[in-house]
């Protein structure tokens, strides 16, 4: 590890978390809004250009979620395959799905245009590597589907062709999706809580919701800092729904929270990373226990994500298992120093497609599955235009039911054991050589 090694975000380098000097909530409001990450902001940002008072509740600093701490991928795709929406909803469905993700992509980077927001984002293009040989030909026919059934530009490259993008024998060939990109999520993070306020949202911090009490049409929502009385409530706590307070229990049973890591080389210099990353894309691969990665918006040094453990472990614990995982690709990265580990929390629901709509009497945007940086902030936008009553509400995500996880489930996944296991099963019988 390098010397001024640190477990904070490298993004909080560039941009440090805003600290709300407020922390009373006002009496009322027509709208509270659970969390300041991507979601909750983008929401509380429209409901407010539409006149109406919204205040933005968040447990810690905004921007202590996930919303601060990605990997700065932005893409439309989803976890869930084509073909699988396709057999499990039908064709229309599955097309309408898709066709989300798309939206979300536009209208993430058209908000970022909008706003004028600086978080260095760029079309870099993002490369699939196929960890095996059975996983190249599974996605080079998901591509073909996907080209025909929603248009969507993509590549197909060999293990030949793959050179170009990527410098390793791990991967045997993958899938280019040239439209994706790239963005600094602290800087982004920072540039739509600005938004939010201009809009005249009121964003408070450390002050998280620990009750919800009908009261005739509205909502008394409890904090520690007092009791807001409210019209309508939008919950955009996301993976962290279970960690504050059990007042969003009907959330934390829908959603399985993951822990996802990342670290941040020590500066590798420009000319190392081009050498390795010819291509200069957001990687990810198609290991069960994935790795995605990219260099820093200066180009300097690599971050490296994945899940270094299905349960919480500490960035220091996640260290060298990310380390390891790195080497398993770039083998003459083995030994370099890292500056920063962190960690987060990432929202998975079962079907692995995210969720919107409104359950016990509060509206919710929720399970991104760990794409959520175009889609976070859409359906926030979304959310607040079901709440306005707009037509700009109807979502593809409004047919598939939103059901527990599984019966006594209650937001604590102690089914991750098994899944890991089963997981490094899959590996093993398609091929994969294990990261470690
Ligand atoms: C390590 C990591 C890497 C990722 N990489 C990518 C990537 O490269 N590309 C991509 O598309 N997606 C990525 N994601 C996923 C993406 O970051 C999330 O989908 C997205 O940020 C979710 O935004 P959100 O606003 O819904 O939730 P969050 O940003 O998690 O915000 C939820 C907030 O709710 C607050 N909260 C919780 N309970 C309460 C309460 N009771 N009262 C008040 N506040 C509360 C929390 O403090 C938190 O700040 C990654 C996630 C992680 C963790």
């Amino acid at each position: 590890m390098a010397r001024d090694f640190s477990t904070d975000p490298f993004w909080r380098v560039a941009a440090p978390l805003t600290v709300c000097d407020e922390q009373s909530p006002p009496k009322q409001a027509d709208v509270v809004v659970i969390g300041g990450g991507f979601t909750g902001l983008s929401c509380a940002r429209r409901l407010a250009q539409a006149g109406r008072s919204v205040v933005v509740l968040e447990a810690e600093e905004p921007g202590s979620g996930a919303s601060a701490r990605n990997g700065g991928m932005i893409g439309w795709g989803h976890r869930a395959r084509f073909s699988s929406l396709a057999k499990k909803h039908g064709p229309a469905i599955a097309r309408e799905i898709l066709a989300e993700a798309r939206r979300s992509y536009e209208f993430t980077t058209s908000l970022i245009q909008d706003e004028g927001i600086d978080c260095r984002f760029q079309v870099t293009g993002r490369y699939l590597g196929a960890a095996s040989q059975k996983h190249y030909g599974e996605l080079a026919r998901e591509a073909d589907l996907l080209r025909e059934e929603v248009g969507l530009s993509i590549e197909v490259l060999t293990k030949a062709d793959q050179a170009r993008e990527i410098v390793t024998d791990s991967y045997f060939g993958g899938l280019l999706m040239p439209t994706h990109g790239a963005l600094h999520p602290g800087l982004f993070h920072a540039g739509l809580l600005n938004a939010a306020q201009k809009a005249g949202a009121q964003v408070i911090g450390r002050t998280p919701v620990t009750g919800l009490r009908r009261d005739g049409d509205d909502t008394i929502v409890e904090t520690p800092n007092g009791q807001v009385r409210a019209k309508e409530i939008a919950f955009a706590a996301n993976g962290y729904a279970g960690q504050f307070s059990e007042a969003l229990r009907a959330f934390e049973r829908r959603l399985i929270p993951l822990p996802s890591f990342i670290i941040a080389t020590e500066k590798l210099g420009s000319n190392r990373i081009k050498a390795l990353m010819p291509g200069g894309r957001m990687y990810v691969d198609t290991r069960s226990v994935h790795s995605y990665f990219r260099a820093d918006p200066d180009g300097e040094r690599i971050l490296w994500g994945g899940r270094a453990s299905l349960n919480p472990i500490t960035p220091t614990v996640a260290e060298p298992r990310l380390r390891g995982h790195m080497a398993s690709i770039f083998p003459e990265l083995r030994d370099v120093d890292v500056s920063h580990s962190w960690t987060g929390r990432i929202a998975y629901t079962r079907d692995t497609i995210p969720h919107i709509g409104k359950l016990d009497g509060v509206w919710f945007a929720c399970g991104y599955c760990g794409s959520g940086v175009a889609m976070a902030p859409y359906l926030g936008w979304r959310m607040a235009e079901k709440i306005l009553g707009t037509p700009e509400g109807a979502t593809g995500f409004d047919t598939p039911a939103f059901n527990p996880v599984m019966p006594l489930y209650n937001g604590n996944p102690w089914f991750m054991r098994a899944i890991e296991a089963w997981h490094k099963f899959l590996d093993w019988r398609d091929g994969v050589r294990p990261a470690r």
